[in-house]
C-alpha cells in the first residue's frame, strides 16, 4: 500500500516497518485522551497500546456495516474470501441488542407516522418481523419470517406496516427509488393511474419520514444520540439477517380509503 522512497525498488513497505513507524508516532502524541472523565472531572488517558495497524482495518470495517454497507459490498471491499468473515463485523451482541429494542420500541409508528409504541421488547421481537421498509405485524407474513407480504411490500399503505427511527434510511432510499421509477413511468407514456400509484406512495412514505425525523428534532441531544446508536445495532442485526425476498411490485391504483 505504502511505496518505498528509495529508487529503484518496485515494492511496498513491509508490514513491520509500518507497525514499528506507527508505535513511534503514536508513543509521541503528547496528549491522547478519551470521552469519559473520571472521579475529578478529568478525561481518562486512551490506552496507546490499543492503536496499532490491524485495528485501523476492523476500525473500517465496522463503520461501514454501523453505516449500513451492505454486506457484499463490505465483504468486498475487505477482500473476504467468504461473507461469513465479513458477517463478524454486522454482529451485535445479545445485551446490546436488548438494550436497542427496548430503546426502539418506544418510538414505533404506524403508517400514517402516528406513535404506535410496542408495549413491551419482546412484542417488538415476536409480534413483528423487519421488511425492507419497516416491520410487519401481519401475523401470517410474521410467522414466514417476513418474506409472504401479501401485498408485494406496499407497506406505507398497509395496517400492519410499524416502521421506527431504525428505518428511516431504507425509507428514504426508498423514496428515491420511487421518484426515480415514476420519472421513468412518465417517460415511457404510462397510464396515469400507474404515475398516481407511485405518487401516493411517495407521499404516505414521506409522512412517515416527516414524523419520524420531527419526533427525533424534538428529543434532548443526549437522547437522540443513544437513539441514533440504538438504530445503528438495529440495522447491523438486520443485515447479518437473511434478507426477505421483495417481489416486484405491481402498479395498481393506490386505495386512500384503507386508513385505519
Ligand atoms: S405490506 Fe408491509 S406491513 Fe403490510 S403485510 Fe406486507 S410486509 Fe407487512
Amino acid at each position: 500500500m505504502f511505496p518505498t522512497a528509495r529508487h529503484g525498488y518496485d515494492a511496498c513497505i513491509d508490514a513491520d516497518t509500518v507497525a514499528k513507524m506507527l508505535r513511534r508516532w503514536v508513543d509521541r502524541l503528547p496528549e491522547l485522551v478519551t470521552d469519559t472523565v473520571d472521579k475529578d472531572g478529568l478525561p481518562v488517558p486512551f490506552d496507546r497500546s490499543r492503536i496499532f495497524a490491524y485495528a485501523f482495518r476492523h476500525t473500517y470495517a465496522q463503520r461501514h456495516a454501523g453505516a449500513d454497507t451492505e454486506l457484499h459490498t463490505l465483504r468486498d471491499l475487505m477482500d473476504h474470501k467468504s461473507a461469513d468473515t465479513t458477517m463478524g463485523y454486522f454482529k451485535v451482541s445479545m445485551q446490546k441488542r436488548r438494550e436497542a429494542v427496548e430503546t426502539m420500541r418506544k418510538h414505533v409508528v404506524d403508517r400514517s407516522g402516528n406513535a404506535a409504541s410496542t408495549p413491551s421488547a419482546t412484542a417488538y421481537e415476536v409480534r413483528s418481523v423487519a421488511v425492507p421498509f419497516g416491520n410487519c405485524t401481519e401475523p401470517s407474513n410474521v410467522k414466514a419470517g417476513g418474506g409472504r407480504c401479501p401485498i408485494r411490500f406496499q407497506c406505507s399503505g398497509c395496517a400492519f406496516y410499524r416502521p421506527d427511527p431504525s428505518f428511516l434510511p431504507a425509507v428514504e432510499d426508498h423514496i428515491r427509488a420511487l421518484k426515480a421509477e415514476r420519472e421513468m413511468a412518465r417517460a415511457l407514456g404510462t397510464a396515469e393511474f400507474v404515475v398516481r400509484n407511485f405518487s401516493d406512495q411517495i407521499d404516505s412514505f414521506q409522512n412517515v419520514v416527516t414524523s419520524i425525523r420531527l419526533q427525533l428534532e424534538a428529543m434532548p441531544e443526549d437522547d437522540r444520540r443513544h437513539l441514533e446508536e440504538a438504530s445503528a445495532a438495529l440495522r447491523k442485526v438486520r443485515a447479518a439477517a437473511p434478507a426477505p425476498v421483495v417481489l416486484p411490485v405491481p402498479s395498481v391504483p393506490a386505495q386512500s380509503t384503507a386508513d385505519e
